[in-house]
Formats: C-alpha cells, sequence, structure tokens
C-alpha cells in the first residue's frame, strides 16, 4: 500500500495525522560478513533510504563482539531519528544457524558457539530481530526486489569470501532438516584438491572466491608469465589487480579467471542434476567479475549437461552483488 492510499484509508477509518508518523514501515537490515557489517534503512519496497558500512567488531580474543555490533546498529537507527517507523532489524549471518530459535550454532569465521543472537540484539535494542543464513537472506533479496522476482523458482549462489547457496522451490525456500542445505562451497570439484577447514579436500569454495584467486596468484606468481609479477612491486595483490590484469588483456589472469568459471560451471551441473532448477542467479562481490568468469561457466554447463533442456538453463548475475543479503533480511522483517 502507497502512501498516499494509506492516508485516504486512515482518514476514512477515522485516523490522525500523527498516526502516519507511527506506522511501522521501514526495517533495518544488518548482513555480517567475515570482514564488516553492512547496515540498510530499508521500505518494503526494497529502497535503500540509508546504508553504512563498518568494520567488523571483534573483542579482544578475535571474536565478533556481538554487544559492539548491538551498539552499531543502535547508532545507526538513532542517528536517522526513525525508531518510531521501525518494524524491526533483520540480521543475515554466516554459519549453522538454528532461525526459529534466533540461535548462531557456529560461525567459525565469526568465532561464535551457539550464540542466542536474537535474544542479546533484542533487548539491546527493544525492537524485533529476526535471523537468517547469509546465503537465504541473498536470495530473498533477489526473490523480493531483484533477478529472482516473479520466478517460483531458481538456486542462487553467492560468490564472496566463501561461496554459499539457497534454493527456492514452488515459491519457498528449501530448508534442510539436518541443518545448512544446498551449501555447494563445500562440495568437493577436485577429489584430491586443496585441502579445506571443513574437513573435505578440493572445495569449490577454495577456487572459485575472491580469496582463492588471490591464494593462487600468489603461489604461482614466481613462475607465472604475466603483468602482476611488475605490479604487485607497487600495488597490493588481491582478486581485483587479477580482474584488472585481465581485462588488460594479460593471458595468465584471464585463465585464471576462466579456470574458476569451469569448476563453478562442474558444481553447477551437479546443481542441475539434483534439482532440476534451471534459473540460475550468481551474486555476492566476486561475482561481479561478470562475463570474465561466468562465460567458462556457461559454457562448461553447455558440453556437461546431457540434456535437451541445457539450452533452459539460464545462469545470469544478481541485481544486488553486495547487498542481496542486506535486503532479504528487511524483507524477512515484512513478511
Ligand atoms: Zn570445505
Amino acid at each position: 500500500m502507497g502512501w498516499e492510499t494509506g492516508w485516504w484509508n486512515d482518514l476514512k477509518e477515522g485516523g490522525r495525522m500523527s498516526d502516519m508518523f507511527s506506522k511501522k514501515s521501514l526495517a533495518v537490515g544488518v548482513d555480517i560478513g567475515g570482514t564488516h557489517i553492512k547496515l540498510g534503512l530499508i521500505n518494503e519496497q526494497g529502497e535503500v533510504i540509508d546504508h553504512y558500512s563498518v568494520n567488523l567488531l571483534r573483542d579482544e580474543t578475535k571474536i565478533a563482539d556481538i554487544a559492539l555490533i548491538s551498539q552499531e546498529v543502535a547508532n545507526f537507527i538513532e542517528k536517522r531519528n526513525v525508531r518510531n517507523q521501525l518494524a524491526g532489524v533483520g540480521v543475515a549471518c554466516p554459519g549453522i544457524l538454528d532461525t526459529t530459535l534466533g540461535v548462531v550454532k557456529f560461525a567459525v569465521n565469526l568465532g561464535w558457539n551457539e550464540l542466542p543472537l536474537v535474544e542479546m540484539m533484542q533487548e539491546r535494542l527493544k525492537l524485533p530481530v529476526r535471523l537468517e543464513c547469509d546465503a537465504t537472506a541473498g536470495a530473498i533479496g533477489e526473490w523480493r526486489y531483484g533477478a529472482g522476482m516473479d520466478q517460483s523458482g531458481f538456486l542462487y549462489v553467492c560468490l564472496g569470501t566463501g561461496v554459499g547457496a539457497s534454493l527456492v522451490v514452488d515459491h519457498h525456500i528449501y530448508h534442510g532438516d539436518l541443518g545448512p542445505a544446498i551449501n555447494i562451497g563445500h562440495t568437493s570439484v577436485i577429489p584430491d584438491g586443496k585441502p579445506c577447514k571443513c574437513g573435505n579436500r578440493g572445495c569449490l569454495e577454495k577456487y572459485v572466491s575472491a580469496s582463492a584467486i588471490t591464494d593462487r596468484v600468489r603461489m604461482e606468481l614466481d613462475t607465472a608469465n604475466t603483468i602482476l609479477s611488475k605490479w604487485v612491486q607497487s600495488r597490493a595483490l588481491d582478486s581485483l589487480l587479477v580482474y584488472e590484469a585481465a581485462q588488460q588483456g594479460d593471458l595468465y589472469s584471464k585463465e585464471v579467471f576462466q579456470e574458476a568459471g569451469e569448476l563453478l560451471g562442474v558444481s553447477l551441473v551437479n546443481c542441475l542434476q539434483l534439482f532440476g532448477v534451471g534459473n540460475i542467479i550468481i551474486g555476492g562481490g566476486f561475482s561481479q567479475s561478470g562475463d570474465l568468469l561466468l562465460e567458462a561457466t556457461r559454457k562448461t554447463v553447455r558440453a556437461r549437461f546431457p540434456s535437451d533442456d541445457v539450452m533452459k538453463v539460464n545462469i545470469k548475475q544478481a541485481s544486488f552483488p553486495t547487498t542481496a543479503g542486506m535486503l532479504g533480511a528487511a524483507a524477512n522483517i515484512f513478511q
């Protein structure tokens, strides 16, 4: 319902002007990442009224500090003077969660174990708080406002520090009984590949993420024929530098992205075989490498998916590569 319609309805029902300003028409979306936190003030239409990003706050033992994070959210709300218009605070978080109880059961990158996040934040903020898995929040953000709008089903893959995914089937988010589902970042694409902290080897996220690209290039820099050998004398090596080199025609850097894209394709073919969902949305910060990565992904899927239906497979970039989690966390509040 728009503002104009709301006015008339309220007047008809005997509402007062002051009621209009007490409507809970906004939510705060909080996306807790491994290195920083994004906060957004968002309305029901998914418009970001204001946003803010801050480094992840950790205590002296390097554990992400929920008290400091809550304080940051409180400051964000008070400075904008919107408390009376807030329906609540949606939080997207990595790791294994019990979203019903509002508990982070285990988040290795944050150092959290059985953390009652919702209870702690509600106590500090005095507002309803809802917790969601980061990849699921990203899928909801794209579903409500972006590349997944009006779709009954799609696979959302988030390429960030790691690799997450979420599946929308028949207008519902798929949840597993045992906890995290569609955890493709820790499915193996190379049986004897790099060891992963999860205990498996050759996990997808060891090859297709910003940190994976940087690690690979760092290891090969001494022997590879690349402009990066010269560039790193004056600039820090990261995946953006490799991207820039590839854009300027550096063959080695192009190959690094291409090989990562191929492995993503291998993983997506497995997903196609398992779920039969042809709409695939690729999000997360690293997805902004675009066709440099995804052309190889599409080519691999076409070559490896043995069905005429391969022509119906649509792999596209997300509408909100860096903010879908924040948007989806806020959208949860309006449901
Ligand atoms: Zn793993």
